[in-house]
This record gives structure tokens, sequence and C-alpha cells, in this order.
């Protein structure tokens, strides 16, 4: 072979490596519907629509085929019956699925496990009739927090319960603080300081990169060199309606996939035995490692300047 072909060869293999590459799945899910915003943002149907189509405009070209998670008693109750049908409706129309992520998004730690049932029930009823609406059904749910029970009895009661009613959990693999960055860019925004805003932005990108470097090879681990698929938490906010675009890329440039949460929760690693009971929310990959005798790894926090502005808020 001519070095002149052989350039050629290899020039066609690097053009044809990256539509080669998506061998890795990921399932994005989005946190705390209608939107982490101000409850009087909420509850003004005008403001609370805008911020629900701009966040879906954003999506829409990325074709995420994400899960979203709804707080219903985030809206008012004087405007939820005719304001939260049109919200899920939207996210439906965009082709995203919904589940349940608790009425109030309670803290486990702080009530029974019946008290929280029953705020698992209070968040069903209008995202469980926009599914019906579509044919389909309210089978996901997603734990306020990430906390499952600090409690043998609280976990169990918990998981019972969700099971009874037909729940399936939407368990966390790539958890990663987005909403400490959102605080802060929400306040930047209510400012109008730009420039604070896109600081905080390139932080949060660089930040999901290095917690991938992190949970990619530690999620190895479980599957003996395997890339499992993952289940990205991120949350409806106006940080991500700016800049979930470049985490987007960047999950697409490491050789990722977008697929449906039920595609990913095929992967037998969501079948490993999870038996966390302390009083923290953590990835669920954190949780299998530890069921296995194995040291947990925690991921890198925030940059300390982004948790110190946090504190502070
Ligand atoms: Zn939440």
């Amino acid at each position: 072979m001519s070095l002149r072909l052989l350039l050629a060869v290899i020039a066609a293999l690097l053009v044809a490596t990256p539509a080669l590459a998506q061998t890795r799945k990921v399932a994005v899910t989005f946190d705390d519907l209608p939107y982490q915003a101000a409850d009087a943002q909420l509850c003004d149907p005008a403001q609370a629509m805008a911020l629900t189509r701009d966040f879906l405009a954003m999506l829409k070209p990325l074709k995420t085929r994400a899960t979203a998670f709804v707080n219903e008693h985030k809206v008012c109750e004087a405007q939820r019956a005719t304001l939260l049908p049109s919200i899920l409706d939207a996210w439906l129309a965009a082709g995203i699925d919904l589940g349940n992520h608790t009425a109030t998004h309670p803290n486990i730690h702080r009530i029974t496990a019946e008290a929280w049932l029953a705020d698992v029930d209070a968040g069903a009823p209008y995202t469980a009739a926009a599914l019906k609406r579509r044919g389909k059904t309210l089978r996901w749910f997603r734990h306020p927090f990430l906390f499952t029970g600090e409690t043998p009895e609280k976990k169990a009661v918990m998981a019972e319960g969700l099971k009874a009613r037909g729940y399936t959990v939407a368990p966390v693999t790539i958890d990663n603080n987005d909403w400490m960055f959102a605080a802060l860019y929400r306040k930047a925004e209510a400012a109008r300081d730009k420039a604070q805003m896109q600081k905080i932005g390139e932080a949060y990108v660089t930040h999901m990169t290095t917690v991938l470097d992190h949970f990619e090879p530690y999620s190895a681990e479980l599957t003996v060199g395997r890339d499992p698929a993952q289940v990205l938490l991120l949350h409806a906010n106006s940080l991500n309606r700016d800049w979930y675009p470049k985490i987007h890329a960047l999950y697409l440039a490491r050789g990722y996939r977008f697929v449906p949460l039920g595609e990913a929760l095929k992967d037998p690693v969501y079948a490993l035995p999870e038996t966390w009971v302390k009083k923290n929310g953590v990835s669920w990959l954190h949780r299998w490692t530890q069921a296995q005798g194995r040291p947990v790894r925690w991921e890198p926090d925030p940059p300390e300047w982004v948790m110190t502005a946090y504190k502070a808020l």
C-alpha cells in the first residue's frame, strides 16, 4: 500500500469512527418539574408556561428521549387544575416521558413512611391523567433527594408501598449536584449578571466532565469492564435551559446514545442488590459497590467557590 493510500484509509477511518462509536447508553432524566424557580413564577400561568416552552424548545432538536419527574404541588393549589395539565401535556408532546417525584418533595428523614407514601399518592393524579390521555400509564418513580429510607424498616415500607402501587423506581447512576450550580445561576440571572452566568455555566460543564471521568471506570468495576447503561440525573431549571446542550454534546463525544429509561434499566447492572440505609441520597453505583463489600469512591464535589457561594445563599 502506498503511503498516500494508507493516509487516505486512515483519514476515512477517522471520519467513520464517530458514527460507529455511539456504543454507550445513557438515559437522561429531569427532576423537579414543572421547574426549579420561585413559587410566584410557578403560580403565574403565563410565566410557568413560558419557562416550560423555553426548556422544551432547547430540548427539541436534541432528541434526548428523556424522562421527567413531577412534583405536582409545586404549582399553587389555586392554579393547579388549569395550569398543570397544560404544562404536562407540553412535556409529553415534546416526546418526554413523565414520572412521579411526590407531591411536595418531602424529606423522609422527617416524616413516617406512611406519610411519605401519602405524598407519593398526592403527587400522581395530574401526571397519571396526562399520560392516560396519550394511552400511557404512570410507571416511573424517583425518590426526592434520592433518599430511600434511613432505617431498614422505613426502607422496606417505602419499597413495598411503591411496588404495591405499580411503580418502578428510577435509579440514578450519574449523580452530580447540578442543582447547586443552578441555584447560583438563578441568582445571577435575577441580577442580570451575564458574566457570572457564563462563569457558572462553564464551571458546570467542567464539573460534569470530571464527574463522568470518575463514574465511567467506577461503574465498569461492577460489570467486569463493560460500560453499563447510565442514568443521568438533572433538573428542570434555567441552568440546564442554557447549558444542557453542552452536557448533551459531552455525552455524544464520549460515545453515548440517548435511550429511554426503560431501555437503560434492562441493563443487568440494575438487578444488583441495593441495601443502602444511610441518611443520605447517593448514586446507585455506590449502593451496588457497597453491597458487594467494596469501598465506595465518591464523585468529585463542585469547585470550592461554588460550594461556598451556595452555602451563603
Ligand atoms: Zn427532586
